[in-house]
């Protein structure tokens, strides 16, 4: 088994779409970014880079990148997914914070297991999302930004 972590953390801002683990939350202002910025799709994908120490998003997908620009994170998850399975493992399960102070997202989780479930061709019960606040402490309780981490378990195929 295979262990691994990721963490990201995206600017917010006004009229940007709010993409989060693949599903669009209706919102007035949404992560920056050079990709679509779904925060924590990107954390995930690290997380999953990170269980077989293969380094980070930014090596695999550099944002100088002009072919990656507004690009769908779920297909670079999608990508990163063959990654791991080319080096001999698959998903155990995936446990995933999402840290935003509004709106609140407690609509949109169920559509997010299954978004990220499907990404990664597991069972939903395997997909864990979770949304919390900072209570208005800090960049994420201003609404200055997003952030998210992720933790997952990969084991050996087969
Ligand atoms: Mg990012």
């Amino acid at each position: 088994m295979r262990i691994g972590f990721g963490f990201d953390a995206h600017r917010l801002v006004k009229g940007r779409r709010c993409i989060l683990c693949g599903v669009e939350v209706p919102c007035a202002f949404g992560p920056d970014g050079h990709s679509d910025a779904d925060v924590p799709v990107h954390a995930l994908m690290d997380a999953l880079l990170g269980a077989l120490a293969l380094g980070d998003i930014g090596k695999h997908f550099p944002d100088t990148d002009e072919k990656l620009r507004d690009s769908d994170s779920i297909e670079l998850l999608k990508h990163v997914y063959a990654i791991v399975k080319g080096r001999g493992y698959v998903l155990g399960n995936a446990d995933i914070t999402i840290v935003l102070e509004s709106p609140r997202l407690s609509q949109y989780i169920e559509a997010m297991r299954g978004s990220i479930a499907a990404a990664l061709e597991t069972d939903i019960g395997n997909i864990s999302v979770k949304a919390t606040t900072e209570e208005r402490m800090g960049y994420t309780g201003s609404g200055e930004g997003v952030s998210s981490t992720a933790a997952v378990l990969l084991v050996k195929a087969g």
